[in-house]
């Protein structure tokens, strides 16, 4: 069944009469066409009974057709409204819908507005959660890619550690890891990429700048690429010379948490539970106060998706599930440890795709 059938299915299911997708994540998803419009208009039209279509910038209309979607392709110029353009091609397929599912989480108020316009008659329903089911497991394809851009952030943090030298900026150091992934075909990174050392490593959402790596510092990396649209998110934390008792304690701390909700990783088991048992370790170590964020997130096209792994949600793991598993401790006073790998739900049991070494990492000063 393709993406397109899948669709059609639910609309079929639930009496609806189309969908329509726009957020560039959920239209590579459903089409192939891998695009960031901005703010021109991208979308797939999916029917329940009629031909599909994407609408996009007219310029894009080749890049769409060379992505393999096997459907009608609408462009729209700058110099027309986008949604006079999708409302004809509505039309050439007969009567308006009177039902369309949109997602509700993402499609702005003045969109929303503007399909009110377009279609007086019709109501609309929610696809965000048949959007996530679909995207929630991953096929061989989707962990192929997965894996290959695993693989990538394995080879980024090795270059970090190679490049951490006393008196070096962490930009410094972000750059030579960007640097040598561009030269080895990586396009994008999956996200801003983190490098932060000594007293910085405490926040959890830090900004890499200018500061010095000094002989003491915990350096922590937070990266990952976009591999043929699929994304890799790894966290590392190293030391940079003979680390203090108190920082080699929270390190293994953090170890110990996340190799014990790894652990536990297996169909049937509950996302809680991960969350449970890694914030249990950490806890009972005496830093439950400073880890302050849940345990993880699913992990896809997007970098972070469906399903949170927090400490409260029941949501249950199937096979072909795929996130993240990364608890840390930020203390204010001694440093901030984070450890993050990415996982796959296997038939009985875990997959873990990033293998950079868990050890602490000690880099000679
Ligand atoms: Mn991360
Ligand atoms: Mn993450």
């Amino acid at each position: 069944m393709t993406k397109v059938t899948e669709i059609q299915s639910f609309l079929d299911e639930q009496h609806i009469d189309a969908a329509f997708i726009t957020t560039p994540d959920n239209v590579f998803y459903i089409s192939g066409f891998d695009s960031e419009p901005h703010e021109r208009l991208l979308g797939v039209m999916v029917f329940k009974d009629k031909e599909p279509f994407v609408i996009c910038p007219l310029m894009e209309v080749p890049d769409v057709l060379a992505s393999g979607w096997a459907f009608d392709i609408v462009g729209h110029e700058d110099t027309e409204d986008a949604w006079d353009v999708v409302l004809d091609a509505v039309k050439k397929r007969g009567a308006l819908p009177t039902s369309i599912a949109i997602e509700k989480s993402h499609l702005t108020v003045e969109r929303l507005e503007r399909m009110q316009t377009i279609f007086q008659n019709t109501t609309f329903a929610n696809l965000d959660n048949q959007l996530n089911q679909m995207r929630v497991i991953k096929d061989e394809d989707e962990l192929a890619n997965l894996r290959i851009a695993a693989q990538f952030a394995d080879k980024a943090i090795e270059i970090g550690c190679r490049e951490i030298a006393e008196g070096k900026t962490e930009l410094e150091i972000l750059m030579a890891i960007e640097f040598e992934l561009k030269k080895q075909g990586i396009q994008k990174m999956s996200f801003d990429t983190m490098v932060l050392s000594g007293p910085k490593t405490a926040s959890p959402h830090g900004t890499p700048g200018d500061r010095k790596i000094q002989k003491g510092d915990f350096i922590l990396f937070d990266l990952g690429v976009v591999y043929n649209g699929y994304c890799s998110d790894i966290t590392r934390t190293v030391a940079f010379g003979e680390p203090s008792d108190e920082h080699r304690k929270i390190y293994e701390t953090v170890k110990l948490a996340e190799q014990s909700a790894i652990e536990l990783v297996r169909p049937g088991v509950k996302a809680m539970d991960l969350d449970q048992a890694a914030r249990g370790v950490i806890t009972d170590a005496g830093y439950g106060q400073y880890f302050t964020h849940r345990l993880g997130h699913g992990l896809g096209i997007s970098v972070h998706e469906f399903p949170s792994i927090t400490g409260t949600n029941e949501f249950v793991l199937e096979e072909g599930m795929v996130f993240t598993i990364e608890p840390g401790i930020y203390h204010p006073e001694v440093t901030g440890v984070r450890i993050e790998d990415d996982v796959v739900v296997t038939k009985n049991g875990v997959e873990v795709l990033t293998k950079f070494p868990k050890e602490l990492q000690i880099i000679q000063a």
